[in-house]
């Protein structure tokens, strides 16, 4: 398949150039805005063409585009590019509001094109194994659930994430997204509510928080806390699951590798459990992103699954700015 990438950004070129490249798959070409960021970053990146003209973008000869610019553009584009029938991998958060990203799903469905989101993190082979264990029941009736993600924002990524003007700024739609979308995943189950706090702690500017504490409330009872944060350099990521029947504690697993180890203790003791798949998380997207265009199952993270994780951030926001509970049905 060839791509284009609508966005110059950090994450294509780290992560997701690589992936596509290690997929079999070809980097057609890129669009920036600046006509001279698009010819370096391409010439940076093996990539043949580039232009700053999303209509020229989208008349290139390429099956399907991923589009990683700041997060304010999502929609116009992957609008744009549903509508030339292009297949879209989109970055999260997918939108900065609810009825964007309602017509962001809305045009890929009447144009027939698969449309995915990039949650890396729900692929990888230790949240798989989370996954298969809590929904074998073997934990129990599930009462409590903690994510801790708060990590160093590195120095190159301090830019847009940090300032206001309409971006979609803060650690609330960059990490708390994330996290929304690994629990949904593990859980199997929609938020219901969310009461969350947000901090300014000497990072972000323009009263845009770099630290947050959120509290979901899951259709299935289930209470979830996450814990997001900037400006933490020396933290281990942990995901915990409690139960009647057991507790989970995975260690270093809220990263952008496929690392970290399961703690499962019960009544027989505690135990590592063993995780075999350690596939990098950004090709494995890719990969089932051309299985799902080949008619082979859904996307890792769908379009659909972008949205809720964004509705919930955007709850989550919407709870620290006004100093009570969300309900859901308030952002849909
Ligand atoms: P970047 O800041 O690297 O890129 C975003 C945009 O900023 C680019 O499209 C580019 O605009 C502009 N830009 C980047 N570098 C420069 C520069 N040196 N000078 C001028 N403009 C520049 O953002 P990220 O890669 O960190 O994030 C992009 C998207 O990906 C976001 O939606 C983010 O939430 C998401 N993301 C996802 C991750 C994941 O693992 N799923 C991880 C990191 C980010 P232009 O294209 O016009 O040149």
């Amino acid at each position: 398949m060839r791509w284009a990438l609508i966005g110059a950004s950090d994450i294509a070129a780290t992560r997701v150039i690589p992936a596509i490249q290690e997929a079999g798959d070809e980097v057609y070409g890129v669009m920036s805005s600046s006509a001279d960021r698009a010819a370096s970053y391409a010439s940076a990146n093996g990539i043949d063409h580039s232009t700053t003209s999303l209509d020229e973008l989208l008349a290139w000869p390429v099956d399907a585009v991923y589009i990683s610019t700041t997060n304010e553009l999502h929609a116009q584009q992957a609008i744009a590019a549903a509508k030339a029938g292009k297949h879209i991998l989109c970055e999260k958060p997918i939108a900065i509001n609810v009825s964007d990203g309602k017509a962001m799903l809305q045009a890929a469905r009447e144009n027939g094109v698969v449309f995915a989101t990039n949650h890396h993190i729900r692929t990888s082979g230790v949240h798989q194994k989370i996954r298969e264990i809590v929904q074998s029941g073997q934990l129990g009736d599930l009462y409590l659930v903690r994510i801790n993600h708060a990590v160093a924002l590195p120095e190159r990524l301090q830019g847009w994430r940090l300032t206001g003007g309409n971006k979609g700024a803060g650690v609330i739609l960059d990490i708390t997204v994330h996290n929304i979308d690994t629990l949904r995943a593990a859980l199997g189950s929609d938020i219901v509510e969310v009461t969350a706090l947000a901090a300014t702690n000497g990072l972000a500017k323009d009263g845009i928080e770099d630290t947050s504490n959120c509290t979901f409330r899951f259709a299935n009872g289930v209470i979830a806390n996450t814990s997001e944060c900037f400006l933490v350099p020396f933290n281990t990521t942990t995901f915990e699951i409690h139960g009647s029947k057991g507790s989970l504690v995975a260690t270093g697993v809220m990263t952008q590798d496929p690392t970290g180890e399961i703690v499962l203790t019960n009544a027989a003791g505690s135990k590592t459990i063993e995780v075999s798949d350690r596939e990098n998380l950004y090709v494995k997207t890719i990969k089932q992103f051309q299985n799902a265009i080949a008619g082979k199952g859904e996307p890792l993270a769908t379009g659909e699954d972008g949205f809720a994780s964004m509705q919930g951030a955007i709850a989550a926001l919407k709870s620290a700015k006004e100093k009570r509970t969300v309900q859901i049905s308030e952002v849909s």
